[in-house]
């Protein structure tokens, strides 16, 4: 035997794999008959395992689709549902269960669906055969049914019951075979009989006799004939000789045989047994699926053809399969991040730590310099533990007052900002910048609609940016720990942050004074006047018990008024300081201690450069060299070949191309295979 009911079996579920190819299929054996003629326990005895569903109330709803493989190098039978991603199933109850699941799954009020369930048995005892258990419709069709529905589970049906499809009509020898619902919906499909072969189960139970009457059947004339068998398993006797498995099937062919051998005489000449059966039908299939092959390399060859048209018109031959579109993907977002490197180097760096420095230097300047008043400073939580008292404004500008409070002051604000924590808080920055130019960069390619992919790319950054978090961290606090004790000034940086820090005071001016605006406009500019006189009279009379008239302002107004006067006493601090940082004295770094704003910007300055040497050495160039292996690395490999499919078919231009070209290629294989088959027929 050179296995080509096998061949052809592979063929046939080639072509069932092409798309929209319905007309494409070789012959299979639908296996029909009512409830309790023995249908399931032919179908278990050709595999020689229990697998399907049982029960009254357990009509199959799915038409099951079983490819039987013979396999010499199975140690046992091996089920698979190659649908659900299930192989190597040794264990036929699980089968039974996920076959009962299946079943369920479709919805008692559609009675029927029509997506076939595919179940492989691979077995060294099961013959190479390809058999479709039908819905029960029969018992269905015949139940008190609305007529749509008669109508679907008929169509349903109907489509495997078509040429050049084999029938395997299923009657019980007990029951009239002029009442065979088998039979009947057999003739109905094949009204010749020459493609039907008719079972007679339940031999045992009629007079032998009667079986043979019923396998020469002259009444209802098949051109293959009838089989007659027994697939009954015998009664235990006891609970201990309870047959399951395969023991079962031994026994049942047992007592086939037992009764064939013991009524030779009456079955002589006839086609009895599971045996002879399965041979039956293996020699049936095989000739069978030999005519349809000739019809179906022509079919084959034009579909091919009219495929491999389209391919070339609409996709100019262009090869893509979805491992190819994942790979121009990560191709592509190579070349971006390489561009997003090229945006995003040291000047980058270096503006984004620095401009949060400032931010840094300003709310010290606030906090440590710019208070006017105690309740401002008593909001404050993080300076409570301030010593001194504040002085007054004019005081810091004159400076008339002692000198080592306003040298502590700037050695104790200097110290705030070198110990703020720099390597984590630039390292941090850094990272964030990264993961949000990594979003918009996703966010500006077709990836942005497939969130498994955003996933893997985003994961990616992070693993690769977290791998270096702690070390980058360490070593710039490292390298800006000389500054946590001695800063050195030089002419040229001093002049240099001079500059910066009154355009710093000067942008923090014009947003202050945005601020005000803002209220003033919104409240009305009399009406703030007249608040902040109240509130400021307010503010004068503490602890005065002086009856004030109730000018009616609403809480929120008073909120309003007292942003305000906070406002306008900063900008008065504000315009005082820059005067100041104008005036000669804060040309020369000797006044330092009168310019604390400039001695503040030269130390975020050297900070500035100190952490940007490391954050761009160890941070940002290992992330550039790393971020795309890792990339590579994750939806390269690391993805499943369905998590690939379904990001590459997303796209319906690339869908369309990946499956035409898999329907060339399924086609392809087929006719090659179709060939080798005809091949070896002629030589034989
Ligand atoms: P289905 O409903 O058509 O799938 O029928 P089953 O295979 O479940 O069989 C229905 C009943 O008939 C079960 O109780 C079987 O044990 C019994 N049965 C099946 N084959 C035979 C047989 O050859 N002889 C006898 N006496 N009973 C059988």
């Amino acid at each position: 035997m050179l296995n080509l009911t096998r061949q052809m079996i592979e063929i046939r579920n080639i072509l069932l794999n092409v798309n929209g190819a319905t007309d494409l299929s070789l012959p299979s054996i639908v296996v029909i008959g009512s409830q309790s003629s023995g249908k399931s326990s032919v179908l278990e005895s050709i595999v020689g395992q229990e697998f399907l569903p049982k029960g009254s109330n357990m009509v199959t709803r799915r038409p099951i689709e079983l490819t039987l493989v013979n396999d010499p190098s199975s140690a046992s039978e091996i089920a698979e549902f190659p649908a659900l991603k299930m192989f190597n199933m040794t264990d036929f109850q699980q089968v039974q269960k996920v076959l009962v699941d299946l079943n369920l799954a479709v919805p008692h009020d559609e009675a029927v669906s029509a997506d076939p369930i595919q179940l492989t048995i691979k077995s060294p005892k099961v013959p190479d055969l390809s058999l479709v258990d039908l819905p029960g419709y029969i018992q269905v069709e015949a139940a008190d049914q609305p007529t749509t529905l008669k109508t679907k589970i008929r169509e349903v049906c109907d489509k495997y019951l078509e040429e050049p499809n084999i029938i395997l009509a299923i009657s019980a020898a007990d029951v009239d075979l002029a009442n065979s619902a088998a039979l009947r919906a057999a003739r109905r499909a094949d009204p010749r009989g020459e493609r039907t072969i008719g079972i007679i189960t339940k031999l045992d139970l009629v007079e032998p006799d009667v079986a043979r009457g019923m396998l020469t059947n002259k009444k209802y004339p098949l051109k293959m004939g009838y089989v007659g068998v027994i697939t009954k398993i015998p009664k235990a006797t006891s609970i201990f000789q309870r047959k399951t498995g395969v023991q079962a099937f031994i026994a049942q062919q047992n007592t086939e045989r037992v009764f064939f051998r013991e009524n030779k005489d009456i079955f002589s000449g006839l086609s009895v047994g599971t045996k002879l059966l399965k041979k039956k039908l293996i020699r049936v299939l095989e000739r069978s699926m030999s005519n349809a092959l000739r019809p179906m390399q022509q079919q084959v060859l034009n579909e091919l053809e009219e495929t491999s048209y389209k391919f070339k018109v609409e996709f100019n031959d262009r090869d893509l399969t979805c491992e190819k579109y994942m790979a121009q993907t990560i191709d592509n977002l190579k070349m971006e991040i390489k561009e997003f490197s090229e945006k995003f180097g040291r000047p980058e760096l270096k503006s984004l730590l620095r401009s949060e420095l400032d931010q840094k230097v300003l709310d010290l300047l606030a906090l440590r310099y710019w208070n006017k008043s105690e309740p401002y400073i008593k909001k404050n939580p993080a300076i409570s533990d301030y010593e001194f008292e504040e002085p007054k404004i004019s005081e810091l500008s004159s400076a008339k007052n002692d000198e080592t409070f306003w040298h502590r002051k700037l050695d104790l604000s200097t110290a705030n900002l070198t110990k703020i924590g720099v390597g984590r808080l630039s390292t941090t920055l850094v990272t964030e910048a990264i993961l949000t130019e990594i979003d918009v960069l996703i966010n500006s390619t077709d990836l942005r609609n497939n969130d498994m992919i955003k996933k893997a790319i985003k994961e990616a950054a992070i693993s690769v940016l977290n791998q270096r978090y702690n070390s980058t961290a360490d070593q710039v606090e490292n390298c800006i720990k000389p500054f946590k004790y001695e800063i050195e000034v030089e002419d040229r940086e001093w002049s240099l942050s001079r500059k910066h820090s009154i355009l710093l005071l000067n942008e923090e001016l014009r947003e202050v004074q945005v601020a005000y605006d803002v209220i003033k406009k919104t409240v009305g500019g009399n009406k703030l006047k007249q608040i902040m006189t109240y509130i400021e009279n307010e503010n004068n009379s503490v602890g005065q018990t002086i009856e004030r008239e109730n000018l009616g302002f609403s809480p929120g107004l008073i909120l309003r008024g007292r942003e305000a006067i906070f406002l306008k006493d900063r900008l008065a601090i504000l315009n005082l300081r820059l005067k100041g940082l104008q005036s000669s004295a804060c040309k020369h770094k000797e006044n330092k201690f009168k310019c604390p704003e400039i001695f503040l910007d030269v130390v975020a300055e050297k900070l500035t450069q100190t952490a940007i040497l490391f954050l761009n050495v160890e941070l940002l160039s290992d992330f550039y060299y790393s971020f795309p292996r890792e990339l590579e690395k994750r939806l390269g490999s690391k993805l499943t070949t369905e998590e690939i499919e379904s990001y590459a078919k997303q796209d319906p231009k690339v869908k369309r191309h990946i499956e035409l070209q898999e329907r060339k290629e399924l086609l392809e294989l087929a006719l090659s295979k179709i060939d080798d088959v005809m091949a070896i027929q002629k030589r034989l």
